[in-house]
């Protein structure tokens, strides 16, 4: 393990909810909850005041109304998200090359990877500097954490949360972790917690003191050793930038549950073409097609299928994707679909794959015809057509006469719309119209930060003007 605090893990706060409140004067230092609100709807993202109820991301809608019944419930607005996503992963790159994103709002960065940092006062330096440039380019912010290793980092950052910065120095590990419950080490759920606490092991130093060979018999070989080893603060695992990785996969998580099995295999076909962009953008191909289907349960499944030899070819990929997926029972719904190629190689044995070729060119063809219609669904952004057009909680308005808006509810042949852009201090006034009014139209989402486009990225602002700044020293 390195012995400075270079491994930087961020992680933007409450990321979903944070947006809608920076979008949405009127929602501030309110709960907000984002996430699916139909019938089997679960809660992506709660704002800390929503929290307070009790309010958690996977649980499911209607027990958060329940907790919260006076929330603000909001469908998510994903190409926002992306847009905010991108500004951040921008952010990060220009400190290493080796950025591992975890998802749109969270990633692994090796500082000294990029020089950017070589001992616990450049890391920190760097930490609120980036801090500082999220919060100035985006109108939002993240906690970070540092460590010297991954686990230690990401532990930090959720330490750090709400818009923190924790550093864990190397060598104080054990002792931060020693008394902390078992839940604190990643993969460590509920009923592990549970099977730990009837063997008398409830804190980080009780599995160390317990042995590897009794968290093995406790918990099988590999789960036994891998706690083990993390109670022991071990973790060598490298920072891997995408290019570097063994595997590069697309998911998309949807914000109401696909129940129709042809639009599952359009969203499979959707996904497959993007990993393989991203495949061919690292100029690399691979032999494993992976599926991953998250059911409406939250069961999670993942279907491989090998190649006789690595490709990058779009038909291959979808070919195999689809095969994998009529070997999966879709019918309850769908939360979540993922394709992935692994087994990477930076080469290519296309001629093994000539006898392809004719059927995947015009499976490509067919494919071109209907992805705008699926990328405007994935992303659950209102019809552009009025006879289509639905009224989402949360989603963007404008009207002729009062301009941009956002829908607070809809029903009864009426929709209500609140007035007001993120540029404002004050909340907007309310006003309902009917749901087929021609003033009113569906619009794309407003910039969180006015004029954000031509912001410069890379210049810093002093970290002593930024709030709720805590330091793990
Ligand atoms: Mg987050």
């Amino acid at each position: 393990m390195r012995t400075a605090p270079t491994i930087l893990h961020l992680d933007m706060d409450a990321f979903y909810a944070s947006a809608e409140q920076a979008a949405k004067p009127s929602l501030r230092g309110k709960a907000v909850v984002v996430g699916g609100l139909g019938p089997r709807g679960v809660v992506a993202t709660a704002s800390y005041e929503a929290r307070k109820f009790g309010v958690h991301s996977a649980m499911p809608m209607g027990q958060a109304r329940r907790l919260a019944p006076h929330a603000a419930y909001l469908v998510p607005r994903f190409r926002l998200y992306r847009e905010i996503s991108e500004q951040v992963m921008e952010l990060l790159g220009a400190l290493s090359p080796l950025v591992e994103p975890l998802s749109l709002d969270e990633a692994f960065v090796d500082l000294e990877a990029g020089e950017a940092a070589w001992d616990a006062a450049s890391a920190e330096a760097v930490g609120w500097r980036l801090r500082a440039d999220i919060r100035r380019v985006t109108g939002l912010t993240g906690s970070v954490g540092l460590a010297a290793s991954k686990m230690l980092a990401k532990i930090g950052s959720e330490e750090a949360k709400p818009d923190g910065l924790v550093l864990i120095r190397p060598g104080t590990e054990r002792a931060l972790l020693g008394p902390r419950s078992v839940r604190i080490l990643p993969g460590v759920g509920p009923a592990t917690a549970d099977h730990l606490r009837r063997a008398g092991i409830q804190t980080v130093e009780e599995i160390a003191g317990a042995g590897e060979d009794e968290l093995v018999r406790l918990l099988g070989k590999a789960h036994g050793s891998h706690l083990y080893e993390m109670a022991l603060a071990r973790d060598e695992r490298p920072v891997v930038a995408e290019r570097d990785s063994k595997s590069v996969s697309v998911e998309d998580t949807y914000d109401v549950d696909i129940h129709d099995r042809v639009r599952v295999r359009m969203e499979v076909r959707r996904l497959a073409g993007r990993c393989v962009e991203r495949l061919r953008a690292a100029e690399r191909s691979g032999r494993t097609v992976v599926l991953k289907v998250r059911r409406y349960d939250f069961s999670t499944l993942t279907r491989s299928e090998t190649l006789r030899g690595p490709t990058d070819d779009p038909g291959v990929v979808r070919e195999a994707a689809a095969r994998l997926l009529e070997g999966v029972d879709t019918t309850g719904g769908v939360r979540l679909l993922g394709v992935g190629v692994s087994g990477l190689a930076d080469f290519t044995q296309e001629d093994l794959f000539a006898q392809f070729a004719a059927a995947e060119e015009a499976a490509a063809e067919e494919l071109e015809g209907d992805a705008g219609s699926v990328e405007s669904v994935e992303a659950a952004e209102p019809e552009p057509t009025p006879v289509e057009r639905k009224w989402l909680a949360g989603h963007d308005v404008r009207h002729a006469e009062f301009g941009a808006g956002w829908v607070q509810g809809s029903g009864l042949g009426r929709v209500t719309v609140r007035f007001e852009t993120p540029y404002a201090e004050v909340p907007g006034r309310v006003r309902t119209f009917r749901v087929d009014d021609p003033e009113l139209e569906p619009a794309e989402p407003l910039p969180l930060v006015e004029g954000a486009e031509e912001a410069q990225v890379g210049s810093s602002s002093a970290p002593a003007t930024l709030p709720n700044v805590t330091s793990g020293d």
